[in-house]
């Protein structure tokens, strides 16, 4: 089908939230992609501890979106909460910048700043992502919605086009490495700058496009204030937009008050709390949550479940949820284990090209915006034949896949030893399986909760559905954390016969050929 026929089809609004999404996932994913880096290199964080706060936070990433979808329904509405969470991310993202550029005279504020930027983050997250994916559904009117599968197909490919770039433009400008190999440690800041500007564009785009072009075919502006609007119609200039709008903002700096002042005073001030200990309490926090969150849901769903359908439905959505855990653990070491990978064991050249480690990930964007109409496509035609895989199936192929992506690195890394490098286009064969994987799991995954789902239990499912995105994560932090750290600098100094900590509380002086080698490897010698 040409690109024409797909714009006449669907209603213009979904180019704005594509465009929106777009900018908004460039900013998340660019961010993500040199996240750890920065932590190990600039902040001094070891590797595994990194992999932790990384799925740490990715985890709470997906935990808050229950949040922000409760406020919306009850108080301020999509619109206001795409624009809130907009903002927020991108002045979290401009924290991040902040901590990238003082590291240098104060590693303990710049740890600060990268703790505040991240929870930000985290709460912009959890307003923007639902807001935005159920606009899309809110688009189309009863009689149209067989088009939603090809919508959120168009949909997922303004995600991966914005991770694309995103991964393309912060790795490019962030980090960077001289031909020598050795790293510009002062570089991070912008990638985190460019990640900031995309949310500003995502949320400027929305800001004045949306009056215009989110609205019903009759056009009613979507999404406003749940008080005037019953799913579709909407009201603007109403008295309660700013008082709803206040208070939401009221709230959120109270929140971020109160979280800046336990943080900083209590737990790294008084408690002297380390960023490790601070990534093993996010852990802390997020297990228990899941696993209350998980068995209540259970015992409300099965205890009011009306009949044994029912009941059998929603086992299988309980069941597919356990599952695709394992998928997201394994597909989100692209963050973490992967990068590390392709920053310490990796010949990164690409048509004589030496590749940024962080910009690796970028394949699994390519690789969606290639596969992702092909993909439609060829349920499509299978469904005509009648062939078409029955869902659960699809999602194990897609867990399959992911298994069979590692193997193959694990069969290629096996003989590595310390010193042989991995041929990128291991990586990049990965990340292609990979993405068949999620194609058949994750959009599968969706409309197969939306599909079994008893209607008054529909939002509580999705819950579930995506609560299991966040153990994944969290547990993709644990795994991320087992792998042997090559490139952190506690291990580099070690191999040189130091104790890095020794050396940075001045408990040891190195000599003038001791700092030579410390220079070399790019080792702090003190640093507050
Ligand atoms: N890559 C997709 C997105 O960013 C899906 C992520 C997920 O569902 N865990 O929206």
């Amino acid at each position: 089908m040409s690109e024409t026929t797909v714009k006449q089809r669907h209603p213009k609004g979904l180019w704005v939230l594509f465009g929106t999404e777009m900018w908004e996932r460039f900013n998340f994913y660019g961010m993500r992609a040199i996240l750890t880096l920065f932590m190990v290199n600039s902040l001094l964080i070891k590797e595994a501890d990194a992999a932790i706060i990384y799925g740490g936070f990715l985890a709470l990433c997906y935990l808050t979106p229950l949040l922000g979808g409760f406020i919306s329904d009850k108080y301020i509405g999509n619109r206001y909460s795409i624009l809130f969470g907009g903002t927020l991310m991108a002045i979290g993202q401009f924290l991040l910048f902040i901590s990238a550029s003082i590291f240098d005279s104060s590693i303990s504020s710049a740890k600060l700043f990268m703790w505040i930027a991240l929870f930000i983050i985290i709460f912009g997250n959890g307003f923007f992502k639902p807001n935005i994916s159920s606009m899309v559904g809110s688009l189309y009117p009863k009689q149209e919605k067989s088009k939603l599968d090809s919508a959120f197909t168009i949909f997922y490919m303004g995600i991966n086009i914005g991770a694309f770039l995103g991964q393309f433009i912060c790795p490019y400008v962030g980090d960077v490495k001289d031909a020598a190999g050795v790293r510009d440690i002062y570089a991070f800041k912008w990638g985190f700058l460019a990640a900031s500007i995309a949310m500003i564009i995502g949320t400027v785009l929305f800001l004045f496009l949306k009056n215009k072009y989110v609205v019903t075919p009759e056009g009613r502006p979507i999404g406003g204030l749940p008080k005037n609007n019953d799913g579709d119609d909407f009201e603007e200039g109403e008295t309660q937009t700013a008082k709803f709008t206040s208070k939401a903002i009221g709230i959120a700096v109270v929140i971020f008050a109160a979280l800046f002042f336990v943080f900083r005073y209590v737990l790294v001030g008084e408690f002297g709390f380390t960023a490790v200990e601070m990534g093993k309490l996010i852990k802390g926090i997020i297990y228990p949550f899941i696993y209350a969150a998980g068995i209540s849901l259970a015992y409300l769903i099965m205890s009011s479940a009306e009949n044994k359908v029912e009941r059998q439905r929603i086992w299988v959505i309980y069941i597919v949820s356990f599952f695709i855990i394992f998928f997201w653990a394994a597909f989100e070491q692209a963050g973490s284990s992967l990068t590390f990978i392709a920053d310490n064991q990796t010949d990164r050249h690409i048509f004589g090209w030496n590749m940024p480690p962080s910009m690796v990930q970028i394949f699994n964007g390519l690789f969606v915006v290639a596969l992702a109409l092909p993909f439609s496509l060829l349920w499509d035609k299978l469904r005509a034949k009648g062939k078409e895989p029955v869902s659960p199936l699809k999602q194990a192929i897609g867990l399959a896949l992911i298994a069979l992506s590692y193997f193959i690195i694990a069969h290629n890394v096996k003989d590595l030893g310390n010193s042989g490098l991995l041929a990128i286009k291991w990586l990049m064969l990965l990340y292609l399986i990979q993405t068949m994987g999620e194609l058949c799991l994750s959009p599968i995954g969706l409309s197969l909760v939306g599909k079994l789902a008893p209607k008054r239990f529909a939002s509580l499912l999705y819950g579930v559905f995506f609560i299991s995105n966040a153990a994944g994560y969290a547990l993709a932090g644990s795994l991320g954390a087992i792998i042997p750290a090559t490139g952190d600098k506690f291990q580099k100094a070690e191999k040189l016969g130091f104790n890095l900590q020794d050396v940075l509380d001045k408990k040891v002086t190195l000599t003038t050929e001791q700092l030579a080698l410390f220079e070399k490897e790019q080792l702090p010698i003190a640093n507050t």
